[in-house]
């Protein structure tokens, strides 16, 4: 279904492409303290485990910067730099080997100071992020634009764009941000009929674990189903590996990517025969790390059970007793109410070591 994609131009950041038909690759942003190399080298490496193809990370200040750089050296995916204000940060943040470099011109102050950043990323061979939110909109822009808040949105990133293409810059991505979902949504779709860069998706300010996963993949999705984007955060108010876990589900849930292990479970009823709920916080808990593709379902009772465990890779049928343990769409053989986890962990292993 979701085959198609809007053409963009494909960019690099490290190894990693983004743009021009490239996988959709997620993002994060970590939540340390960037001057704490260490807790920040965990938190990454924590993060590449999870499936993070690129992280960010934010340098507020010169020992940030300092500290970047000794980041840069112990982790293993491309680390983005994140600047506000200060266009030095930035230069130093690219002499420590960013991949790419996040600003929003606006807030760098002069035209000389942003050429400053686009000459250092155009010699170092790395991309701008132009990162423009609402809240951020030029004023001459916004009074043009009137009540029209997406469209001074769109006309800022446009205006910043041309601008380092005319300093030089050669390789661009763009994300354009509002708190509100449908404002996010309609911005990006405005953009990509005007800006063949690669896009940057993501719902700013998105809000917790449960309500920004919501928001986040109500905005993110429904621009991919429509082919928009081609790199995403979801921004949560947790702890960053959620970000990537739940970027994941979303990029399976639409077609966009066949890898990880995805648990159908259903929601139990009057007729559920077992605690399906903590069966599969164990079963995706245990599982979260593994790329190779595979669909398990655990289902709570006979009615739906053997049609879902049939389709999935393996899967289990609850009934009273114990449960009806499928392989391949087959029913394999009866286990006990006690072995149930256990018994869908081992045989997942015997899958997954195949
Ligand atoms: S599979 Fe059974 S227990 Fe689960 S929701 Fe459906 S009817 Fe209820």
């Amino acid at each position: 279904m979701t085959s198609h994609r809007e053409q963009t131009r494909r960019i690099y950041l490290g190894s990693v492409p983004v743009g021009g038909g490239a996988p959709v690759s997620i993002q994060s942003m970590t939540n340390t303290v960037t001057g704490d190399v260490e807790s920040t080298v965990s938190q990454i490496l924590s993060l590449e485990r999870a499936g993070c193809d690129i992280i960010r990370v934010s340098i507020p200040d010169e020992g940030a910067a300092h500290a970047f750089a000794e980041i840069k050296k112990s982790v293993h995916i491309p680390v983005v730099a994140d600047i506000h204000f200060d266009y030095r940060l930035a230069v130093a943040a690219i002499d420590g080997g960013a991949d790419c470099i996040r600003i929003n011109p606006g807030n760098i102050g002069s035209a000389k100071k942003v050429e400053a950043v686009a000459r250092a990323a155009s010699r170092a061979g790395i991309p701008i992020r132009i990162g423009v939110n609402l809240g951020s909109v030029k004023r001459s822009i916004l009074k043009a634009y009137g009540t029209d808040r997406v469209g001074a949105l769109v006309e800022n990133a446009r205006q910043y764009v041309a601008m380092l293409e005319d300093m030089g810059v050669s390789s661009i991505k763009v994300s354009l941000k509002s708190s509100d979902v449908l404002e996010t949504i309609e911005s990006y779709r405005r953009f990509a009929r005007i800006c063949d860069w690669p896009l940057h998706l993501g719902v700013t300010e998105a809000g917790t674990l449960f309500s920004g996963a919501i928001r986040s993949s109500v905005g993110i999705g429904a621009l991919l189903l429509e082919g928009i984007g081609d790199t995403i955060r979801i921004s949560l108010s947790a702890d960053p590996v959620k970000e990537v876990l739940a970027a994941k589900v979303l990029l399976e849930s639409i077609g966009l990517r066949k890898q990880g292990v995805r648990v159908i479970a259903c929601p139990t009823c009057a007729r559920a025969n077992a605690d399906v709920a903590s069966i599969a916080s164990e079963v995706e808990d245990a599982l979260k790390e593994i790329d190779k593709h595979l669909v398990v379902a655990i289902m709570g009772c006979v009615v739906n059970g053997p049609g879902e465990a049939r389709i999935a890779d393996l899967g289990v049928a609850c009934d009273k007793g114990g449960a009806v343990l499928f392989i391949s769409g087959k029913p394999s053989r009866r286990i006990d109410a006690s072995e149930i986890t256990k018994s869908l962990m081992d045989e997942i292993e015997k899958e997954l070591s195949k």
